[in-house]
Formats: structure tokens, sequence, C-alpha cells
């Protein structure tokens, strides 16, 4: 990116904050309109890419952007209202309020395993984000040029002066981030959302990261087995394994850990389709075939001993997870303290207390019950990791806040002889009057 069209993001951002709620619901529709007519090259550029299935990028990739785009367009001039607050008794006389802003430009660094919608989410949040009234540099994945391509297109379509696209590797991030942005927003893996926490310290670039982890997945002995079979199977089927919230590995109370191997395997050979997702690059298949020591099947579990096994060091992002029993809870919980903080957690059980023991114990982004990912379909609940899994959230009401400036604002209406008597001279008279508010407030 030249320093002319950053100035000229930067320009625009502030212009952008004399934007109607109507200017830019405006430009959600341009987006769900562009989304709508092209619906047939967004397919076909994920399935150039990495042969991606058109029904799941229907349900994963299309359909989820433009669920969060209806939310947004139906709630956003409600959002954008500035809030009234109380005021303390103390600050008698003003009135508080919060004002939601556009932060300015963004910088938006997107992954390449949902390679449209999670650069398109955010940037949701942030045209609402441009919702925000921000303007946006998005970097996406240099691993899918079809969609990457395709990205380029959407924005010089409908948001020329609002959204730049800025195609390359990850040369091309390290240039991009010399620039001071106003909030930096990452899809990726830890390590180098690692390197991108230090680039923005160095500037104060605020920023919100969404990273990877290993996210457990615990059945005890109470689970419907047939239905963890099914769901489990589907989760790494789906884009082959290599979703973000993927289940990484997975513990079994021991009492049951035969059954569920033999009806896991039952179900996958049953299940005769060839028709999933290629791993991305030959090196991931390459890294993937070395964790397993084999050639990589349409989904797999693979039974380890112990947490040396190379499939228990790193996120494995593929079709493959490892299994592992336990005889209690707390074994359950021991195995997990080696990964901590991850970004998702599921939990297989029909027992309350179980399930209550287990999120207590075990932290994470987000957790699901008799369920898997399904939690980031919901845009009322917020999506983001914790610790090494990410910094931040987005996703509906939450991505907006994540990408406006919450100013604070507070305005003396009447009684302004009253703040007065917190000026000099400190007279026994004022004296009296704290001990009265110190009376008041403890
Ligand atoms: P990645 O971290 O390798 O790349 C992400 C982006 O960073 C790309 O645009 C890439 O060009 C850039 N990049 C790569 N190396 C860089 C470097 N050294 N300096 C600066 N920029 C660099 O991630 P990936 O392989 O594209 O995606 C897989 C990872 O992303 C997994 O760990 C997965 O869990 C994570 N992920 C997280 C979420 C989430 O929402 N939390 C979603 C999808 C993927």
């Amino acid at each position: 990116m030249t320093p002319p069209i950053f100035n000229d993001l930067k320009n625009k951002s502030f212009q952008n904050r004399f934007d109607t709620a109507e200017i830019r619901i405006e430009k959600l529709k341009n987006l769900q309109t562009w989304i709508k007519n092209h619906e047939t090259e967004i397919c076909q550029s994920l399935k150039t890419d990495f042969n991606k299935p058109e029904f799941e990028t229907q349900v994963s990739e299309i359909l989820i952007v433009q669920s969060e785009l209806k939310y947004f367009i139906q709630n956003l001039k409600l959002w954008m209202k500035d809030q009234s607050v109380s005021t303390p008794l103390t600050l008698i006389g003003h009135k508080s309020l919060i004002r939601f802003e556009n932060k300015g430009v963004v910088l938006i660094i997107s992954p390449w395993n949902y390679p449209f919608q999670l650069a398109i989410n955010p940037l949701i949040a942030a045209i609402a984000a441009i919702a925000a009234g921000n303007t946006v540099v998005i970097k996406p994945s240099e691993l899918t040029p079809a969609t990457s391509n395709l990205i380029f297109e959407l924005c010089k379509a409908i948001f020329e002066n609002d959204v730049a696209v800025e195609l390359g590797d990850k040369d091309k991030t390290t240039e991009l981030l010399n620039y001071k942005f106003d909030h930096v927003f990452f899809t990726g893996s830890t390590a180098v959302g690692r390197i991108i926490a230090t680039k923005c310290a160095e500037k104060l670039n605020p920023y919100t990261l969404e990273l990877g982890g290993k996210s457990p997945l615990i059945i005890d002995e109470t689970a419907d087995l047939d239905d963890a079979v099914k769901k489990i199977h589907w989760a790494k089927y789906l884009n082959r394994g290599q979703t973000c919230v993927a289940p990484d590995y997975i513990l079994i109370q021991k009492n049951i850990y035969s059954e569920f191997l033999n009806k896991y395997k039952n179900h996958s050979e049953a299940f005769k389709n060839d028709n999933f997702s290629h791993i991305i690059t030959e090196r991931h298949e390459l890294r993937l075939t070395e964790m397993t020591g084999s050639a990589l099947k349409s989904t797999e579990l693979i039974a380890v001993k112990d947490l040396t096994h190379p499939l228990m060091q790193d996120e494995i992002f593929g079709p493959v997870s490892p299994v592992l029993s336990f005889d209690h809870i707390d074994d359950a919980v021991k195995i997990t303290k080696k990964h901590p903080d991850p970004l998702a957690f599921y939990i297989f059980s029909k027992s309350d207390s179980n399930i209550d023991d287990f999120l207590r114990k075990i932290p994470s982004g987000g957790a699901a019950i008799n369920a898997i990912s399904v939690h980031l379909g919901n845009h009322h609940l917020p999506f983001g990791g914790r610790g090494s899994s990410g910094q931040g959230r987005y996703h509906g009401h939450f991505g907006f806040l994540e990408f406006s400036h919450q100013r604070a604002v507070i305005r003396q209406y009447f009684f302004s002889q009253i703040t007065q008597l917190i000026f000099p001279p400190y007279t026994p008279f004022k004296n009296k009057i704290l001990k009265i508010l110190k009376l008041i407030n403890s």
C-alpha cells in the first residue's frame, strides 16, 4: 500500500463519522446484493482453491455471512444511538452518555481456511466497522488466490473509497504493519498472532487476535455415543477438519472407550463419500502425514497412549484426532492442562453436574455441550478466544463494539456551583461536605 492510499482512507474514515445509520445500512445492503448475485463465483473460487464442496461453501461461507449481514442491517440504527447511562449523586446536575464512534482505519488480516467468511464477517462489523464507520484494509490469505482475487473484485466494485484489498504473503502483512492503524483484526495461528501483537505494540495499535489451538472434546459415560460419533465425524469432515473450532483431541471415559471407537469406525466406513475439501497445500499434507505416520483418510481417530505422541503437541488442523481414555473427571482435566485456554471446548454428557464441573475446571474461548462448532453460528453469542487462543471478540453486536470506540461524554446541565465545591480554598465547610459524600459512598 502506498502512503497516499493510506492517507485517503484516513481522511475518508473521518468523513464517515458524519454518516447516518441509513448511509451505513446502504453500504451493507450493497454487500448483501453483491453476494446474492455472485454465489456461483464464490462457490467456484473455493472449489478452485481447495476443492471445497459447494454445499459446504453455501453453509459455512455464504449463509453465515448473509445471516450476519441481515442481523446488522436490522440492528445497526439502534446500536449506533448514543446510550444514556445514570450519573452518581456526587455528580448531580450532569448527564452521561456513551457515543459509539468509528475507530478510523482498520486492518483485517485473514487466513485461508474459511477465506471468504473470515475476511467478510469482520468487514461487516468494521463497515458496521463500515457499520462503525471505519475504512478498511483487507489482507486475505495468499494460499487461496481465487477467493482472495474475488474479495479484491468485490471491494473494488462496491467499497472503492472505504476498503482497499492488499494481496500478498507475509511480507505484505509486515509492510502493512508499518502503518499506524486504528485497529488490527487478525485471524490466524497463535504463532503468527504473537508476531502481529509484537508489531502492534511498537505502534500502540489496538488489536483483536482470533487464533487457534488444541480444542478438546470430552465424552463421559452418560453420553449418547451414536450422537457423538455422527457429530465428530461431521466436524472432522467439514473443510477436511481445517477448522479453528474443530475438536482437536478426544478424551473418553474408560468404560465406554472401546464401544465408542468401534462405533466411529463403523460410521466412517459406512460413509462412502469422497466429495471433500483438499488439504490446502502439499506442505500441510506432509506435516499431517508425518504426525500420523500414514496417508490421510477422510476422517480418522487414532488411539494414542500418552501426551508424548506427535498428535498431542501442536494444533492438528486436519481430518484426524488422537483419542485418549480417562478414569475420573479430574484425570481428563489434568490432560487438558497441557494446552490451556483452547478456542473451543466440547462436552458430550447427560449429567448436569459433570457438565458444570468440566465448564468450571476447563476454561476456553467458547464451549458447546452435546454439539460441535455451532456456537459460532449464533450472532447473539460473542466469538473469540482467551489467552493463547486469542483476545477480543466479534459476531453480531460484539463485532460492532469491537470496531467502535466507546466514548464517554458527560455534560453539566444545572447546579454548576456544586462542582465548585472541589475548588480551593479547602474550607471547613467543604471538608464537612466531603465527609457526607464519603458517608454516602461507604
Ligand atoms: P497463519 O497465521 O499462517 O496466516 C494468517 C495470515 O497471516 C495470512 O494472511 C498470512 O499471510 C499472514 N502471515 C503468515 N505468516 C506471517 C508472518 N510471519 N508475518 C506476518 N503475517 C503472516 O494462519 P493460516 O494457516 O492462514 O490459518 C490457520 C490458523 O488460523 C489455525 O491456527 C487456525 O486455528 C487459525 N484460525 C483461527 C480462527 C478463529 O476465528 N479464531 C479462524 C480460522 C483460523
